[in-house]
């Protein structure tokens, strides 16, 4: 064996079951769940580089911090050839000097890029990052900064990582960028190697299902129409089939209006097809060879696009490939939505992830990780895995130091919430009075979070608002971190899933009801969907989807082993979740119980 690293921490207890339990797992796939602060991530790495030496790595994140995270391991374990690889979205230095690169698709990125650089070769000024220089391992980690910063040198950081991908040892990258099979493909390419060889590790891994639907899912909207229009404005109002291209897209614009007319819900392909023939007064037939026609039009202005050295994107292109789809009944599990809330329109969503996610099957080795992952079986069927090795951590700092208090006089019950509300605000005047430790205060949606605005309260408050810019936002972070106090937060938004405050930051989490997804046509699809398929609809579509969320928030207490917190859930309904959430009492005074949890 090759000489391995040694560990770098002390291990602790439940490390040590995850070895073990890793150890003598003959199984190609392994769903690891332990929790946050737990030690997974190094633990699962330093398992992969000791049993497989000779295999490269491929480490799937959702976002850059937690690719940040593997990178600090790595150097801790003194690791070699590790890499960050992130898409020309994320990587480009051109897209400062045209930001039309930024709003394009991977493929039209790609496309984008490739004309400048053969304007390059040509002699005719393309994009100044595209020079020869060898790179080479620089450092013998090279993150994302590290990358941007070959940008000084007049190299292009998005080419750089191709470099050295051929002989990275590990690579971070995103699941955005490895979900896609094209990309996927090219990837594996540049590494120079074949997913049957590579060992993955996939975190946050509770994710994927959601990231691969929502890669899956396309939406028809009045914007996209109005840039259909400006693309006939430039390169003219084609004939198609004694058709100008502008009735085709008022037609579809006056298909959708009627469509909308009846508010959010899940329409057939049925009523698409009759609304376009009411619009375009044709045959379903014409229509579609009408479609392709347009979508014919639409490559050509990709290419004068590209040609002129603009983003090669057309709308009349992807705008009649997905009027056609919609009018096709073949395709199975998916649905049509109408959406009223802006921007309003018509979307195509896939419910089945399973066929998309059978890759992870071909890879030489797969880990799943995550603090949140049951129930599995949501997970397996989701992923369509076949029998797994399962490994469940129950790390004992999470007994000592984690309290989960739920009252049982109020809830955020929908046709209990207008007599609940009296007791809510005063639950929530008590505890961010009463409670001097920092809190977020989750809401189950902006509505609650804005019907707390009104309540008189003593104490430093800060607001999440809808539709905060990413500045905003950050201010409105480094505040909170600064001066403390309490934060109204929306669960499932950026601040449950992904902002870390450690320590003394944070130490009580007020839940405000129970987070199950709102009524709306994507949740009756996705519980239609499941109980169908599995005979699970509201366990998996709800009941599921709210354990996750509250663990998710709850999870935000406890970043380390030496953190302490309450969570307090302000919703009866809490104790049918006593399985998901261990810890769980009734109190009856949630600031005396809170305090003195804190205090002990
Ligand atoms: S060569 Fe690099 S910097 Fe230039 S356009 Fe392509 S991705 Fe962007």
């Amino acid at each position: 064996m090759k000489d391995l690293p040694k560990f770098p921490y002390e291990v602790y207890p439940w490390q040590e079951m995850i070895f073990d339990r890793l150890e003598h797992s003959e199984k190609k796939t392994t769903i690891l769940e332990s929790p946050t602060g737990s030690g997974k991530t190094v633990a699962v790495l330093y398992h992969v580089i000791s049993k497989y030496p000779d295999r490269r790595i491929v480490f799937l994140t959702r976002t850059n911090s937690q690719g940040e995270n593997l990178l600090r391991e790595a150097r801790k374990l003194g690791l070699n050839k590790v890499m960050t690889f992130f898409g020309r979205g994320e990587m480009c230095l051109f897209k400062k000097q045209a930001s039309e690169m930024s709003q394009g698709t991977p493929e039209e990125q790609s496309n984008y890029c490739r004309a400048l650089v053969e304007k390059n070769k040509s002699g005719k000024g393309g994009c100044p990052y595209d020079t020869n220089y060898d790179l080479g391992w620089k450092k013998t980690i090279m993150s994302q900064e590290e990358f941007l910063e070959v940008g000084q040198e007049y190299f292009c950081p998005y080419f750089a990582q191709k470099r050295l991908a051929t002989d990275a040892r590990v690579l971070v990258t995103s699941y955005s960028f490895f979900l896609n099979p094209f990309i996927r493909e090219r990837f594996l390419g540049w590494m120079e190697t074949d997913l049957k060889d590579i060992v993955l590790i996939a975190d946050e891994a509770h994710n994927i299902p959601d990231l691969t639907r929502n890669l899956l899912s396309s939406k028809l909207t009045q914007g996209t129409l109005a840039g259909c229009s400006k693309e006939i404005d430039q390169y003219g109002d084609m004939m198609l089939n004694k058709v100008n291209a502008s009735y085709i897209i008022d037609s579809i614009g006056e298909a959708l209006n009627s469509l909308l007319k009846e508010g959010d819900r899940i329409i057939t392909t049925q009523e698409v097809t009759e609304a376009y023939m009411d619009a375009f007064q044709m045959n379903s037939l014409d229509i579609k060879n009408l479609l392709a026609l347009m979508a014919n039009f639409g490559l050509s202005i990709r290419e004068s696009k590209s040609n002129e050295g603009k983003l090669p994107r057309s709308y009349i292109y992807n705008t009649s490939i997905l009027a056609s789809r919609l009018m096709e009944d073949d395709e199975s599990y998916r649905v049509i939505i109408s959406h009223s809330e802006e921007p309003s329109g018509v979307s195509l969503m896939n419910l089945e992830t399973y066929e998309i996610l059978s890759f992870f099957g071909n890879s030489y080795r797969t880990f799943f990780m995550s603090g949140t992952i049951s129930p599995f079986s949501k997970f397996l069927d989701e992923t369509g895995l076949k029998d797994p090795e399962k490994v469940v951590i129950k790390a004992s700092y999470l007994e000592n130091n984690l309290r989960v208090l739920f009252v049982d006089d109020v809830t955020s019950k929908y046709t209990q919430k207008e007599e609940s509300k009296g007791r809510m605000d005063s639950y929530i005047r008590d505890v961010v009075e009463n409670i001097t430790r920092n809190k977020v205060i989750f809401c189950t949606s902006y509505e609650q979070l804005s019907s707390f605005l009104e309540v008189e309260m003593k104490g430093r408050i800060y607001f999440e608002r809808k539709g905060m810019s990413n500045e905003e936002f950050v201010t409105l972070i480094s505040n909170f971190k600064e001066k403390g106090g309490n934060l109204f937060a929306v669960i499932n938004g950026r601040i449950s899933e992904g902002i870390d405050l450690p320590g003394k930051l944070v130490e009580v989490a007020v839940l405000t009801g129970i987070p199950f997804p709102p009524p709306s046509p994507e949740t009756s699809a996705m519980e239609l969907f499941y109980e169908m398929k599995f005979r699970r609809g509201w366990e998996y579509a709800y009941d599921a989807v709210a354990a996750t969320r509250m663990r998710q928030a709850i999870g935000r207490l406890i970043r380390s082993p030496d953190d302490r917190g309450v969570a307090i859930i302000l919703d009866s309904r809490a104790r049918k979740f006593r399985t998901e959430l261990p810890n769980l009492y009734l109190s009856k005074d949630v600031v005396s119980d809170t305090n003195n949890f804190l205090d002990q």
